[in-house]
């Protein structure tokens, strides 16, 4: 795993905890890691999917191998009890590195969460008035806090919101142009997601660039299964294209990204319920819809292959990220640098070079050969005189999450 620089808080002192369990709970599944903060590495992780179905599956990355077990797991009271067996069994053992805080991923934290925060009686309350705008994420999210609680007594509990980063938006950003009352009693605005990995790779990307986070503009492409774009300036989100939901701005793995706001009417005209118009846009939209897969590998394989289906599927969601690309050019005025990451972002050299094709006359000059590179560590894909360095940063939203939980523990 490759360290974060200049992380303040990072470096344990000498004899005090510097371990931190991060907690991703999902709707079927918990993801967790448990991180050494002052080395930036990874001592143990795992991920136990499918919870309340009749076959699970916990894996877990122990101290020198992965463990599966298939096994029914229940509910996450149980997963959480098969990842602390797990650290029992395979090591690494807990007793070994006491927790300086337990890092919980929380997706919503409303307009009243702008940085993470120690949980409380009342953070958990403010969690629960936020599911509405976060139904399929904030529930679990509040089960893996619920269990760890228990699990954990006397270990400060930190919860890091996906939408946070995104609180510095102005006005003018986050303003959807609705009825007030939409606005206002409903709290319809932009959010944003991902925010924990726009965080982390901005600042790297700055690092990457031997500068602050506070004197470079950076564009970060995260695409993944879910993908979104921000538009960080000096370190600080001016624009983000996920919204009110994660369902707005770039394609996606099974979601469509922007759309007309009136098929919804439209669909519900001829036949649809709202709830099947809701479950399409979320798992049968996207990729899926235009390439039967929701895999850049296969769809990349397939175009290659000649199937018209996957090459579309492909220039759709490349065109995509360059519509989005040049807005947040102009929304920043200047920009430093564009960092992709992510599953895509990462590794698919074809969408990078698709992205920025042509645009050397704009500053962004691809360095075909250093594109095809792959590496796990953080690289640049322009060339050296590029005026924008094009990077591939790879994301490491544990390890934010863990970081800024022992931030905020040794600073309270
Ligand atoms: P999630 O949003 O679920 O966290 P990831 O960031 O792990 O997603 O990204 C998963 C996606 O990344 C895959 O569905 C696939 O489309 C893409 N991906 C992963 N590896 C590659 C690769 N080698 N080449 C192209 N695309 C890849």
């Amino acid at each position: 795993m490759s360290s974060t620089s200049g992380s303040p808080g990072s470096s344990g002192t000498s004899g005090a905890p510097t371990a931190v369990l991060v907690v991703n709970a999902g709707s079927s599944s918990l993801k967790y890691q448990l991180i050494d903060v002052a080395t930036s590495t990874t001592l143990g992780s795992g991920l136990i999917e499918k919870i309340g179905e009749p076959q699970g599956r916990a894996a877990h990355q122990g101290v020198d191998d992965t463990y599966v077990t298939d096994t029914p797991v229940h509910d996450h009271e149980e997963a959480f009890a098969v990842a602390l067996h797990a650290f029992d069994e395979h090591g690494p053992r807990l007793a070994d590195h006491p927790l300086l805080a337990v890092g919980h991923r929380v997706v919503h934290g409303g307009t009243s969460y702008s940085a993470p925060a120690l949980i409380t009686d009342e953070l958990v309350q403010a969690v629960t008035e936020l599911i509405p705008l976060a139904p399929l994420h904030n529930p679990p999210n509040l089960q893996g806090i619920a269990v760890a609680l228990q699990a954990f007594p006397g270990v400060p509990q930190v919860a890091v919101f996906d939408t946070a980063f995104h609180q510095t938006m102005p006005a003018h950003a986050y303003t959807y142009a609705i009825p007030k009352d939409w606005r206002e009693q409903h709290h319809v605005r932009r959010y944003g997601f991902h925010g924990t990995s726009h965080a982390y790779v901005s600042r790297a990307a700055a690092a990457f660039l031997g500068k602050a986070p506070a004197d470079v503009n950076v564009i970060v492409l995260h695409v993944g299964n879910g993908a979104s774009a921000s538009a960080v300036a000096g370190g600080v989100c001016v624009d983000t294209s996920m919204g009110l939901t994660p369902l707005e701005g770039l394609v996606m793995g099974t979601r469509p990204g922007d759309i007309d706001p009136g098929l919804a009417s439209y669909m519900m005209g001829v036949g649809l319920t709202p709830s099947d118009y809701d479950t399409a846009l979320n798992t049968s939209c996207g990729l899926k819809a235009l390439a039967g897969s929701n895999d850049y590998r296969d769809i990349e394989a397939a175009a290659d292959g000649g199937d018209p289906a996957a090459r579309l599927a492909l220039d759709v969601a490349a065109y995509r990220l360059r519509k989005y690309l040049g807005a947040y050019t102009f929304a920043l005025g200047h920009v430093d640098a564009v960092a992709f990451t992510a599953g895509a972002g990462e590794n698919s050299s074809t969408l990078r070079a698709l992205v920025v094709a042509g645009l050397e006359d704009q500053g962004l000059v691809l360095d075909a050969e250093a594109n095809d590179v792959r590496s796990r560590d953080a690289h640049r894909i322009s060339t050296q005189d590029s005026p924008v360095a094009l990077l591939v940063i790879p994301t490491q939203e544990e390890l934010e999450i863990a970081q800024q939980a022992a931030r905020l523990v040794r600073h309270t």
